[in-house]
């Protein structure tokens, strides 16, 4: 495993000036896009033809062979684990609901409460579809110990950059092909068949001013090349003006500007690139509509059910004893499952000596909240302070996670748009993707979709690229 000592190539300038024109060339023409940040406040959102190349890595990240193949083996069986606890309504109800984690976290409280509401309303369960990304990193807690890899999370909402690192793979002109667009539209497209009216839409949700418009485009694009499905993209104030379900259930969006965008349009399924974070509903109206779409006949991707399962608290009652058990038999693979993670337990397990190990353990955790989209986790020396002055009552909305420690002094060449090379120590992220469309009493339909690498600095606790930190990247099989 020597490349994990002498890494990445030792280059001249004049060679990395050379791969760098190839690499950023090579970027804007092959829709590797990113919008750049809002240059101000006041300052109107970027429009589209000031796109930059997406951050890249120069060089992909090695991965050992096995573990690489492990993880996307790994994944039928987390696509399958996660539709069956958006399933089990009274599991979801207690861990996410009253006497759960909605007592003590709004945003939880809100999702928890439009989906309680649904179902006090009796409106039928429509198909669930989830677009999921499981994240890892490899593990290597002393030089002694084998690498082997750990899970991060498990992402059922608005999982991004399928379709950027397929080309990021494409740039790196690495085996194995990494087809994510054709995979993720693939999902898609068999809730579309699902609803049973080729001409309806599937609706995008998405933020206003989004950065990562090109990466949702090229699944938009795939949508109707490969499949003839067309695609509407809304944000949530936009459907709460547009938005109608008809008497049978339909979910209808009127054009945006009356006359403008010809006939309204029938919905087979809603794709939420937002919805994950409190920020994206502006007011109560949002969660309404939230509600409202769900109400309807239209595949939910991802139902609030489905939502709620991929939180972190579910992540971590998922590893108590015998509850992984519940959902997944050992012939489809839940050891395999349990040996992917590390140990995390709830801020108020055990009648406050969950948050004494917090605080014992410190330098080797990290706490998180109920929350998506990276810069919301707490680390090492933080932790104490931070748990010392967490309202008690609070605990029950933190999990506790082992970090995982990935083997040291790997280097990286990492390219912004604007700013330049930068050659640092790094840290990989692998993300695996995977679809499943289920409902009420049928066989859960899944499949595996390709896989991402997202590389950062590794003095930086957070590698969101969406944040600023992280790179897009691929993989060298080792
Ligand atoms: P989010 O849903 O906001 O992306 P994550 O659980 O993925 O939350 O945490 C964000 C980042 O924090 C990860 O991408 C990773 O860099 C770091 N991180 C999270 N958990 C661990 C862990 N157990 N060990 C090491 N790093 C971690
Ligand atoms: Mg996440
Ligand atoms: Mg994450």
């Amino acid at each position: 495993m020597s490349v994990f000592t002498s890494w990445p190539p030792n280059l001249t300038t004049e060679q990395l000036d050379q791969l760098t024109v190839l690499a950023t060339t090579y970027a804007l023409s092959h829709s590797l896009l990113y919008l750049p940040p809002v240059s101000s406040q006041n300052a109107p959102p970027p429009a589209p033809e000031s796109a930059i190349h997406a951050p890249i890595s120069l060089i992909p990240a090695p991965i050992p062979r096995r573990l690489f193949s492990h993880a996307l083996t790994l994944q039928r069986a987390y696509n399958t684990l996660y539709a069956r606890v958006a399933l089990d309504v009274s599991f979801l109800d207690h861990v996410m609901g009253h006497g759960g984690v909605a007592d003590v976290d709004d945003f939880t409280s809100a999702l928890w409460s439009a989906w309680k509401r649904l179902r006090v309303d009796g409106v039928p369960q429509p198909l669930h579809l989830g677009l999921f990304r499981s994240d890892y990193l490899l593990h290597q807690p002393t030089s002694d110990d084998p690498i082997s890899l750990k899970q991060v999370e498990f992402n059922t909402i608005s999982s991004s950059f399928g379709p950027l690192s397929q080309r990021v793979a494409g740039m790196h002109r690495n085996l194995p092909i990494n087809d994510t667009t054709k995979g993720l539209a693939e999902g898609l497209a068999e809730a579309h068949r699902a609803y049973d009216d080729p001409d309806a839409y599937v609706l995008f949700v998405v933020q206003p001013n989004e950065r990562n418009i090109f990466d949702q485009r090229l699944l938009e694009y795939q949508l109707f090349e490969s499949h003839r499905i067309r695609v509407v993209r809304r944000t949530f104030a936009e459907l709460g003006l547009t938005a109608s379900i008809s008497a049978s259930r339909a979910l209808i969006i009127a054009p945006v500007i009356p006359g403008l965008n010809a006939d309204p349009v029938e919905i087979s399924v809603v794709y939420y690139r937002s919805g994950y974070a409190p920020v994206d509903y502006a007011s109560p109206a949002d969660y309404a509509t939230r509600g409202l779409l769900e109400s309807s006949r239209a595949a939910q991707c991802p139902s609030l059910a489905l939502q709620l399962a991929g939180t972190k608290k579910v992540q971590e009652v998922l590893t108590r004893p015998g509850m992984l058990e519940r959902f997944l038999t050992q012939e489809e693979g839940a050891a395999a499952l349990r040996g992917s993670w590390v140990r995390i337990w709830s801020l108020d397990a055990d009648d406050g000596a969950g948050a004494e190990e917090a605080v014992r353990c410190a330098h080797e955790l990290v706490l998180k909240p109920q929350r998506e989209g990276g810069g919301n986790n707490i680390y090492r020396d933080s932790i104490p302070p931070f748990v010392e002055q967490l309202p008690p009552q609070e605990r029950a909305a933190w999990v506790a996670m082992e970090l995982i420690r990935p083997p040291r002094s790997i280097g990286a060449y990492l390219v912004r748009s604007g700013a330049g090379r930068v050659n640092v120590h790094v840290m990989s992220e692998l993300g695996v993707f995977g679809w499943a469309l289920f409902g009420e009493g049928r066989e859960v339909k899944e499949k595996q979709a390709g896989w991402l690498v997202r590389t950062k600095a590794e003095d930086v606790n957070e590698g969101g690229v969406a944040a600023g930190f992280g790179v897009l990247d691929s993989v060298l099989l080792v």
